[in-house]
């Protein structure tokens, strides 16, 4: 049944990023499903022809590589986990890449890691190749490059690496595709729950419905994808969580039919540079402050001002993105510090006509200025 709500989402809908988890590629074996792989190739050049972009974020990586070598089970350890990530993302990629070209598209791999998001210029560069990408008659594939992500670099599962990506894109409608029909309002095999179709406000009670429960071949569960969704639509894009066992899932989303969850865009879409300042960046310090600038921060749009500033924590130069937390050291919000360390130590509490004599000159009246702050919900 097509649905005014999605027709409007869809109708705004520029870009396309699919996130597939690797139970929908994977059959009973580990081996690679190819007519799964072959329906998506089939549904995301139908979704390219109506002139929209496509990006897909994929993982089966390791899922393959363990098919391919026959592991009786998945390795608890980082070496041959990335050994099988090695074996597989070639074959995955081959095998994605005759899907492609049988419908006159190639195949362009991408493989990331957290550090490519974090780096202002690594970003920007990830950005530029897949805008240039999609001059050219091509699907670009993105995976963490599991082969050199250790723990500090990992991004931790594909559905946040794919809520980043849908960051560095314009008008975005991220797919999350999955072996569960949406998010359910209740426990999923409990024949009386039912899929929720529309999620518009995040509270409690919606984030208590996603269960630890993960599928046996993939890295995340619902908490991850619930964890991505919260994450694109407090910038301002929609995400829809629906099942990849079924074939015509982007067909029926297209068309505007209530298929899976649809979380909505909370508020107006935040530009890429503040995107990249609040959800992609690695903060290099932290600001507490107390409850009146959080207040300030939060529900005003107002700058952050020395005057509200408790601790200064880490060493940092100007410019860089510093963290602001409250009392209980929960991070609300990011911004570029104008100060560097060592004066935000010197003026913090201050007010600012005390600046002057203490820096010996008033280079800014805000800490960090609105224009370059974000908050985090
Ligand atoms: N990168 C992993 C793979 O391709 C999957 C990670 C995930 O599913 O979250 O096997």
């Amino acid at each position: 049944m097509s649905d005014p709500v999605r027709q409007k989402v869809i109708a705004a809908t520029r870009t396309l990023v699919v996130k597939v988890g690797t139970s929908v590629l994977s059959r009973e074996d580990d081996t690679l499903d190819e007519a799964r792989l072959e329906s998506l190739a089939s549904q995301l050049q139908a979704v390219r022809e109506t002139g929209r972009k496509v990006v897909l974020v994929s993982s089966g990586a390791i899922g393959s590589g363990i098919g391919l070598l026959g592991l009786d089970k998945r390795p608890d350890d980082l070496p041959h986990l990335q050994a099988a990530a090695s074996i597989g993302q070639a074959h995955l990629i081959r095998r994605y890449d005759d899907c492609f070209r049988r419908r006159g598209l190639h195949a362009a791999q991408l493989l990331l890691t957290a550090n490519d998001f974090r780096q202002r210029t690594r970003y920007l560069n990830v950005r530029n190749t897949l805008l240039t990408l999609f001059e050219y008659p091509t699907i670009p594939i993105i995976n963490e490059n599991d082969t050199v992500s250790i723990n500090e670099i990992k991004f931790g599962d594909n559905d946040r690496l794919a809520a980043l990506v849908s960051h560095l894109l314009d008008s975005p409608l991220l797919v999350i595709l999955s072996v569960i029909d949406g998010l359910f309002d209740g426990d999923p095999k409990d024949p009386a729950s039912k899929v929720i179709p529309l999620v518009e406000s995040w509270d409690e009670s919606l984030l208590k419905l996603a269960t630890t429960d993960k599928s046996a071949r993939g890295t995340g569960g619902m908490q991850t994808k619930l964890d991505a969704a919260r994450t694109a639509t407090a910038v301002g894009q929609n995400v829809i969580i629906a099942s990849g066992q079924n074939p015509h899932v982007l067909a029926q989303i297209f068309a505007g039919e209530t298929v899976g969850t649809l979380f909505m865009a909370r508020g107006e879409t935040v530009p890429a540079w503040k995107r990249w300042i609040g959800y992609s960046s690695k903060p290099k310090g932290r600001f507490t402050v107390d409850a009146g600038a959080r207040g300030a921060v939060e529900r005003q749009g107002k700058s952050l001002l020395a005057i509200g500033i408790t601790a200064v924590h880490g060493e940092f130069f100007k410019g860089e993105v510093i963290s602001l937390v409250d009392h209980d050291g929960r991070e609300f919000a990011r911004g570029l510090t104008n100060f560097n360390s060592h004066d935000a130590r010197r003026i913090a509490g201050k007010r600012t006509d005390a600046f002057a004599e203490i820096l010996g000159g008033l280079r800014y009246g805000e800490v960090v200025h609105r224009d370059n702050l974000v908050v985090i919900t």
